[in-house]
């Protein structure tokens, strides 16, 4: 089910930070931290109840947010309204209303994201002395909050989820496999799209998203339903300039979210940058599988060692994401495209695998035997067994004698081993540990 996404936004200095990194706090580490993917502030998983969110600051990467501007301001405010569930407008309790917290609810009150007023810097269990006045923002009720002192996240919260659409679940089609098509800008998105969408493939309806502007649209081939996710935003181009990083990066991650398969396309000219490395790593930790596209291979001067040398590259820069296949296309000339959907279709299929417990236990036992696992002061990790308990991504249990025996390296050299064994081609595995006497 896809995840719904809440976004902070409000003027410099109200809080939104604060708020965030509280929050952040609780997240839930999803078992390994990718290296070489900077954990910007801009996007946190929050788990309440029995929800998990994304929270969205729109104003995180600002270089410098005392001196952020209003129309910067504008369009993160925009950002929130396209691709959030739920909008935090931010105010100080203890500032009372500026006339850019004007501005912004103007904006909001326009637009029918639901959005809830939080008085932030309310310290004391009494009303902030601008209390009532925070109603001429035409939001409804204020809702006090310090984020300081952790008063009233709870209640937010509460009301936050109650918001969220109902189980989106029931119109998903368990057959239908989520594409995102990821990457800068002008690196030919829109142009593969396009190809994917052109008279050659049946294209079923366009469907209005639900729940944001973007539309979704679905397609066949080869008996195969796919849905092409947020492709309005690309193909309409936005209103908010992309070219800002921030904003594809935020925009990317509503997408990723929504998938099971992201297509990273790279521009061949340049290799991974440092935004590419972002949103695999977005991917990645979103569990998603992912085949990774080498675009513009028409423009690229090449001998017979340029794929190599590129492959060797992509894998060193993007090293957390081994598992996702290479492909050297030109969307323009049409090279290679029609590999296109078959790597999609093969790297979903690996995405929804489940591996049965006695052969999973059969290659566990094979690995030990071939490699004697970690031991420290005397005590040596023991394996007793593992099971998969979920797909998309793989995800595995092992029960072992003592967590602090599990050393990364091993946990690899396990991942490996199932991997020879097993495929699990373009998708993350990942592993739990219980503790077992
Ligand atoms: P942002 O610019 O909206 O991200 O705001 P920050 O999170 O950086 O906070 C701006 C200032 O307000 C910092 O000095 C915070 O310590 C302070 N602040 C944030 N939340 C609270 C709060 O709940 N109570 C009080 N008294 N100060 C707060
Ligand atoms: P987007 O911003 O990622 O959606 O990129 P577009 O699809 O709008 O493409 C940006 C530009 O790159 C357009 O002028 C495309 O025609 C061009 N382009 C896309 N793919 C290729 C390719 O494989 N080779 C070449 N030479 N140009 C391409």
């Amino acid at each position: 089910m896809s995840k719904s996404i809440v976004a902070v936004i409000g003027r410099p200095n109200v809080g939104k930070s604060t708020f965030f990194n509280r929050l952040a706090g609780r997240r839930i580490s999803i078992v390994e931290d990718t290296p070489g993917v900077t954990r910007d502030r801009i996007y946190a998983e929050v788990e309440w109840l029995n929800h998990t969110f994304s929270l969205i600051d729109t104003g995180g990467l600002e270089p410098s947010s005392s001196e952020i501007i209003p129309s910067q301001m504008r369009k993160q405010a925009q950002l929130a309204m396209e691709m959030a569930h739920v909008i935090l407008f931010m105010v100080d309790g203890r500032a009372g209303i500026t006339a850019q917290d004007q501005e912004i609810a103007e904006l909001l009150r326009k637009n029918n994201r639901p959005v809830i007023l939080v008085v932030n810097k309310v310290d004391s269990h009494q009303h902030s002395e601008y209390y009532y006045d925070f109603y001429e923002l035409g939001l409804g009720d204020p809702i006090e909050i310090s984020a300081e002192m952790a008063y009233g996240i709870g209640d937010l919260l509460d009301l936050v989820i109650s918001h969220f659409p109902e189980s989106t679940h029931s119109h998903e089609d368990q057959d239908q496999i989520k594409v995102s098509v990821i990457g800068k800008p002008n690196v030919g998105k829109s142009s593969l799209i396009n190809k994917f969408l052109g008279e050659e493939r049946v294209i079923v309806s366009d469907i209005a998203g639900t729940t944001r502007d973007a539309i979704d649209t679905p397609f066949s081939m080869d008996g195969q339903e796919y849905l092409l996710i947020d492709t309005a935003g690309l193909r309409k181009k936005s209103r908010i300039n992309d070219d800002v990083e921030h904003y594809s990066v935020l925009r990317a991650i509503a997408a990723i979210e929504r998938s099971d398969v992201c297509v990273l396309m790279i521009d061949g000219r340049e290799g991974v940058t440092e935004q590419d490395k972002k949103v695999a790593g977005l991917s990645h930790e979103n569990g998603k599988a992912m085949v990774i596209l080498v675009n513009k291979w028409d423009l690229v001067e090449k001998d017979n060692k340029t794929v190599n040398q590129m492959t060797k590259d992509i894998r060193r820069e993007l090293g957390f994401c081994q598992y996702a296949p290479i492909l050297f296309v030109s969307v323009l000339t049409g090279q290679r495209i029609d590999r296109i959907i078959p790597a999609v279709q093969h790297v979903s299929n690996q995405h929804a695998m489940r591996i049965q417990t006695g052969v999973l236990n059969e290659v566990i036992a094979e690995s030990t035997l071939m490699k004697q696992p970690p031991s420290d002061k005397g005590k040596r990790l023991k394996i007793f067994y593992g099971t998969q308990v979920s797909v998309k991504p793989p995800t595995f249990i092992l029960f072992i004698n003592d967590k602090e025996l599990m050393h990364f390296s091993y946990q690899r050299y396990l991942e490996n081993r199932i991997r020879e064994n097993f495929g699990f081609e373009g998708t993350p595995v990942r592993f739990m540990l219980r503790e077992k006497s």
